[in-house]
């Protein structure tokens, strides 16, 4: 993809802003068209239009229009945290849905190859463990959560029709738990919440009673993966993520260690249809793509933790 024009929807927030940087770097042009709702201009301060990129600001709900020759669409614009879809339900619905038709309509009518960003969610509450593609999952349609779920699996849905109907080159990615740096501190999903929490001397809330489960992956690696699947022919879809799972008490227990912090853990609410259990089958990953990831979660952990300690003046590793 080096020397093409590629769109990132969603890619001034934590994983499109990651994208961007691997595919300037790479000498690509990238156009970053993002609602900045949850993502910060910040995130891309680092590049400027001499480097390759643009920054379009619109909401994808309301369609896409961008003149010129594009070679690939990734589409990440969503809210991602739960607080964030939680506050924001309808939004949410209208990313999953109306954005990802104009995302699939710019692909088609540029002949781009389109890559989705769908999530473990599609997965639900899973009574499978560790979940492979071919699980259809578990998944509450009319709670709380499912503006997220529900959407996510519409956008898979529509991709594969556009697939079949139009011929257009899609792939999906099932993404599961990514943290890195750029994270916001007020995101609200584990990993940020518990580094913020303990860098500040406040509780680390944990909810329920931590039993739950997560397998977490660092952003390097999952970047790797997204760009493995969009030179690769696969439609997908296909799981991206660590294998190596955790209880949500234990990551609570490591943050704390790391961040050498005295803040006290306590316990609360656990929220409606929260999966009790996650893990990727990633073999297809590793058979199909070659990928798997190669950063020991502690390390990636310090690294993020480098990173709010001083998010301004630290590069990304
Ligand atoms: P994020 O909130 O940092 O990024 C989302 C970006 O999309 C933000 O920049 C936001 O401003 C933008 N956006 C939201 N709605 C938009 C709209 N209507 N129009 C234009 N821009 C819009 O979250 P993230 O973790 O980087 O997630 C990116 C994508 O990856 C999402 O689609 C999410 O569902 C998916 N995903 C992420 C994870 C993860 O662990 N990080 C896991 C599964 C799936
Ligand atoms: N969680 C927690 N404390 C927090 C935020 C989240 O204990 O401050 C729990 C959450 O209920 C879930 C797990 O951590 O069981 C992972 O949550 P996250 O929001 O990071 O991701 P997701 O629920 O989307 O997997």
């Amino acid at each position: 993809m080096e020397n093409k024009r590629i769109i990132i929807t969603g890619g001034a927030g934590f994983l499109g802003s990651h994208l961007c940087d691997h595919f300037l770097r790479a000498g690509a042009e990238v156009v970053c068209v993002d609602d900045f709702s949850t993502g910060r201009p910040e995130n891309l301060e680092q590049w400027s239009p001499q480097d390759g990129l643009t920054i379009t600001r619109a909401d994808v709900s309301e369609g896409i229009d961008l003149p010129g020759t594009v070679d690939a669409v990734l589409h990440f614009a969503s809210p991602a945290s739960p607080p964030a879809y939680l506050r924001r339900p309808l939004e949410t619905m209208r990313a999953g849905s109306l954005g990802t038709f104009h995302a699939l309509d710019l692909a088609r009518h540029k002949g781009a190859r389109f890559v989705l960003a769908s999530t473990s969610e599609t997965y639900g509450d899973p009574n499978v463990h560790p979940q492979p593609e071919s699980y259809w999952g578990n998944v509450n349609p009319v709670g709380p959560r499912s503006v997220y779920d529900e959407a996510k699996r519409f956008a898979e849905a529509l991709t594969m029709a556009y697939r079949r109907t139009h011929g257009v080159d899609t792939s999906i990615v099932r993404i599961f738990n990514t943290f890195g740096p750029r994270m916001r501190d007020d995101d609200g999903r584990a990993i940020p919440a518990f580094i913020t929490q303990a860098l500040t001397g406040k509780p680390l809330t944990v909810t329920g009673d931590g039993t739950q489960t997560r397998s977490f992956c660092y952003v390097d690696d999952l970047v790797a993966g997204v760009v493995g699947m969009l030179h690769s022919d696969l439609p997908g879809p296909v799981n991206l993520g660590n294998p190596q799972e955790t209880t949500i008490l234990a990551m609570a227990h490591t943050i704390r260690e790391l961040t050498g912090s005295a803040s006290p853990i306590v316990f609360v609410d656990r929220p409606v249809d929260d999966p009790t259990l996650r893990r990727p089958d990633i073999t297809a990953a590793r058979t199909q793509l070659g990928w798997a990831p190669r950063t020991p979660v502690e390390e990636g952990l310090k690294h993020t933790v480098d990173w709010f300690r001083a998010p301004a003046a630290t590069p990304v590793p």
